[in-house]
């Protein structure tokens, strides 16, 4: 692993470092090919890193992924680059080129030995975005605790140039004029698995978002359920109450016309389910009610995670809930049409959690000739026979790039993204097959 600026050739350019990310670059790296894999995040990991548990077998999340992240970064033939924007990946000659800015970190990553002394000494809270916002970080911090680089990075819309993490840095590794620094890489092929962002429901006024306390995403709630969440245990935010009713407000930006998002999501059912159920662990007498338009349980053993959730007395309304308001004492109001005819019904809960639907986390147009669909995921021309296939020979597309999609499929996609990228570089570039061929 390293994080220096060179122009560098590789076999294979991976662009995101999330799970689908990891797994292409390790299926590649083990193949014999260079791999180079840039993150826009400060840490590895994408989404799967920050979750709870996942179903459907209730694996620890970040005992499964941090494995993951830790091969890729001791690999000998991975290099991660963190922190990096991407500007442009163009095909020329046959070779991939891509332009990379290295964001400053304001601490030199080749001195920092990630020991928390600058965090200890910084006088300034933020909120921590990592813990959904709702405990506090430092204005330097190594991002969170299995983070991979375990490299500090410094937010300077909230650092007072004080000075003390410098004086406390053993390695003299803050650096207050750290420059952004441009570089180039350049490969025989590449994979985007860029992955996805959760919908910005604050465009759906009529939820509240934003504005009704208790009311909280899907992916704050995977860090409330998480071990080493904000709070280790599950609180309403407001007022530290641990909440008597938990509500879950299914197809919350997904299989909406009215903002353009007209798909179904597919994971939103299967994880609110999840969380419904480790809930029903942490809060044993809370009553926990998913009100939703079809449950769509569709992998292996879905359907029995499913029925499991029923048989542990977790509610489903097949409702379509309309809007949202604070109600009295912290309370969150819905609104909603239940489906068996008793028209508009209110109810109010402790807390309710938004499921949020998922949109591309990536828009290519300007920096790299791929095309998006109308859904403005990465276009697969073959989505049958070659799903990994993008209309560029040579780039291909793994994981929720290509649109919204679980772990497993992820995973089994990632894998097919190696393999198809490898049979590239075999056919094009026999040098780089043989190097690997000997590696
Ligand atoms: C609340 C919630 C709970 C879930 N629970 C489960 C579960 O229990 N089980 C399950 O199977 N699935 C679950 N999922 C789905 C799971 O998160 C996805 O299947 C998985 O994260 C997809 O991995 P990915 O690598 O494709 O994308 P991501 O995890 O989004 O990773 C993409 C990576 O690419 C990076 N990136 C993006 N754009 C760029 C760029 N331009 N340049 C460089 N890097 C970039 C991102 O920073 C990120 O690190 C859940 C999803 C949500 C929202």
């Amino acid at each position: 692993m390293d994080d220096h600026h060179h122009d560098r050739n590789f076999d294979a350019l991976v662009i995101g470092g999330g799970i689908a990310g990891l797994q292409a670059a390790l299926d590649l790296g083990d193949q014999g090919f260079t791999v180079a894999v840039i993150e826009r995040d400060a840490s590895v990991g994408g989404k799967m890193i920050r979750l709870s548990k996942v179903f459907p077998t209730l694996d620890c999340a970040s005992c499964i992924t941090t494995p993951k992240m830790a091969a890729a970064a001791h690999h000998d033939r991975i290099t991660l680059f963190t922190y990096c924007d991407l500007k442009s990946l163009q095909r020329q000659n046959g070779r991939v080129h891509a332009k990379v800015v290295q964001r400053p970190r304001y601490v030199n990553a080749d001195k920092c030995i990630g020991c928390r002394q600058c965090e200890y000494a910084c006088p300034v809270m933020v909120p921590d975005p990592e813990q959904g916002g709702f405990s506090a970080t430092k204005a330097i911090a190594i991002p969170f605790s299995n983070a991979i680089p375990q490299v500090a990075v410094l937010d300077p819309r909230h650092c007072m140039l004080c000075g003390r993490c410098e004086r406390a840095c053993p390695t003299g590794a803050v650096d207050y004029f750290q420059q952004p620094q441009p570089f180039s890489l350049t490969a025989g092929t590449a994979v985007v698995t860029t992955g996805f962002e959760m919908t910005a429901i604050a465009d759906k006024p009529q939820y509240g978002f934003g504005k009704v306390p208790n009311l909280i995403d899907a992916l704050q709630m995977e860090r409330l359920l998480a071990p080493h969440g904000p709070y280790n245990r599950v609180l309403r935010p407001s007022d530290g109450k641990a909440p008597d009713s938990i509500a879950y407000i299914q197809c919350a930006g997904s299989r909406d016309k009215s903002m353009g998002l007209p798909y179904c999501s597919r994971v939103c059912c299967m994880y609110a389910i999840k969380q419904a159920m480790l809930l029903s662990g942490a809060l044993p007498l809370a009553d926990i009610t998913i009100y939703y338009m079809d449950i769509r349980a569709f992998g292996k053993g879905y359907e029995q995670f499913f029925q499991n959730a029923q048989a542990m007395g977790i509610n489903f309304v097949k409702a379509k809930v309309a809007a949202v308001e604070a109600g009295p004492d912290g309370a969150v109001r819905l609104h909603y049409e239940a489906q068996d005819g008793e028209g508009v019904t209110t109810a109010d809960h402790d807390l309710a959690v938004l499921s949020l639907g998922l949109v591309p986390a990536w828009d290519p147009s300007g920096i790299c000739p791929l095309t998006t669909g109308a859904d403005r995921f990465i276009h697969t021309p073959r989505p049958k026979l070659g799903p990994v296939q993008t209309g560029l020979a040579g780039i291909f597309v793994a994981g929720a790039a290509a649109g919204p999609k679980d772990i497993v499929d992820t995973i089994a996609e990632a894998g097919n993204a190696a393999m198809a990228a490898g049979q590239y570089l075999t056919a094009m570039s026999p040098s780089a097959a043989s190097r690997a061929a000997v590696a």
